[in-house]
């Protein structure tokens, strides 16, 4: 069994091409077969090299290497004359010198008798000598009798009468195959068993069948992969909802969705957390909602993809993210985030986050050189109220234990001695100490930040503060 992932370099790694590699790659682990890459860049135009770094990256990324070199359409052109060659020979293959006049002008007149526009193969069996000076493009002679049929491993049987299917183009007239083309000779040279793709694949798929044929290639087995949807947005970036208040979903795209790969990973997402995302847009896994790649390739079903289209919800792959982050040693998060913190800082910040980049909000505050925002706490500390704050960091740098049931303690007894409640000095506390309104515990987090660093941050905030309130 030898599956492929063929990415056009004309964008990084969309979500939708993720989750066709990853299905590429389970399904190649899963049946011991080979996961290869092609990257198709026949489009001159449009592929750039910063666009198939990116995608290889993203991949590297996921972790779903590939078990060979990656192929360059780019490079292969010599191989794609030769089956042309052999195709015009053996009669599988014409020349059509139409002009694009011409062409618009059957169109034109096939909508206007509310027929659907295709080309009428006049050059097909035409005996007319070559027009003088005249380029043409090579088209395959799709048979005219019969069906094109494929045995879907997720959609069962589709069959399409081959009267339907129109006589594709296979070379262009500036001598560049085209995708469908090279696509079947490229399956063809590397014995490819499985061709894994998007579902708007499909009529390809039913066109390079008989282009396989000819080139004398085994049938391989389809997987069609169902669509992805997301959320509508409006032009203003707000989300459509219909009549009775319901989201709206479309086809998912740079419009209404982070379709960058790479986007999803500087914003701080875990390649397990990708992983295990992708794999159930489309695939449930019976035994478990929360699995990474090992549980993927040992019971990834190709044919228990779904067959409706996958909604996309970003909630959902945040809650997996957390769910990951938090199944990681402390000492690899505190890698991954960049930020030297005490464990039980790092747990505690984990309560919070869903991402890396939330994470390092979060443990910014633990660094020692940690630059404190102290707009909020002059909103905590006004001048009344300010004695009482300097009374209470007293009685803090006098702890024996400055652990964080000590500091709760003497937090309480300094409210109760200067009726006050409790959030009047534990909001002044954590504003000082983290520049924020919403934190865990603070009495933990004190305590973890030692009673020095405390001392000299309630301190600061004091100061700041008393300078603040003078008039200039
Ligand atoms: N280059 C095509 C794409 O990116 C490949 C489709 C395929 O044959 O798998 O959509």
């Amino acid at each position: 069994m030898r599956t492929r992932f063929a990415p056009s370099p004309t964008g990084g790694l969309h979500l939708g091409g993720a989750r066709t590699a990853l299905y590429c790659w389970a399904h190649a682990r899963r049946c011991r077969g080979e996961f290869l890459l092609r990257i198709e860049d026949t489009d001159q135009s449009r592929s750039r090299p910063e666009f198939e770094r990116s995608i290889i990256e993203s991949l590297e990324w996921l972790g779903l290497q590939p078990d060979e070199e990656p192929l360059r359409q780019s490079q292969r052109g010599e191989h794609y004359q030769a089956a042309a060659e052999q195709l015009l020979e053996e009669g599988h293959a014409y020349r059509c010198y139409a002009t694009v006049e011409e062409l618009t002008q059957l169109r034109n007149e096939q909508i206007a008798r509310g027929e659907k526009p295709r080309y009428d193969r006049r050059w097909r069996d035409s005996s007319d000598p070559a027009p003088a000076g005249r380029s043409h493009v090579l088209r395959f002679a799709t048979p005219l009798e019969g069906s094109a049929v494929i045995d879907d491993v997720i959609r069962g049987r589709v069959e399409v009468a081959n009267r339907e299917l129109d006589d594709p183009v296979i070379v262009r007239a500036d001598g560049s195959p085209t995708y469908n083309f090279a696509c079947v000779v490229d399956d063809l040279a590397c014995q490819i068993t499985d061709v894994i793709r998007g579902e708007d694949h499909l009529s390809n798929s039913l066109r390079q069948l008989h282009i396989a044929s000819a080139l004398g290639a085994k049938p391989v087995r389809h997987a069609h992969l169902p669509l992805i949807m997301a959320a509508a947005v409006d032009d203003d970036g707000q989300l459509r909802i219909d009549e009775a208040g319901n989201t709206i979903y479309e086809k998912m795209s740079k419009r209404n969705c982070a379709v960058d790969l790479a986007v999803w990973r500087e914003e701080g997402y875990l390649p397990e957390a990708m992983i295990n995302y992708l794999a159930q847009l489309g695939w449930t896994n019976s035994e478990r909602e929360v699995y990474g790649s090992k549980e993927l390739s040992e019971k990834f079903e190709l044919a228990r993809v779904h067959k409706s289209a996958a909604r996309f919800d970003p909630e959902r792959l945040k809650w997996l993210n957390r769910q990951h982050l938090r199944s990681l040693p402390a000492a690899e998060i505190s890698r991954l985030a960049g930020v030297a913190a005490p464990d039980a800082a790092i747990e505690l910040a984990c309560e919070q986050a869903h991402t890396i980049t939330e994470l390092q909000t979060e443990l910014s505050y633990f660094s020692e050189d940690a630059q404190i925002p102290l707009a909020a706490f002059a909103k905590h500390a006004p001048q009344e109220r300010r004695a009482a704050i300097a009374q209470f960091a007293g009685k803090l740098a006098g702890l024996e234990s400055f652990s964080a049931d000590a500091i709760k303690k003497e937090l309480t007894a300094c409210c109760q001695s200067q009726q006050l409640k409790f959030r009047q000095l534990a909001m002044p506390l954590r504003t000082a100490l983290t520049g924020r309104e919403n934190t865990p515990d603070i009495c933990l987090i004190a305590s973890l930040l030692g009673k020095s660093q405390v001392g000299l941050r309630l301190q600061r905030a004091l100061q700041s503060a008393t300078e603040g309130a003078q008039p200039d």
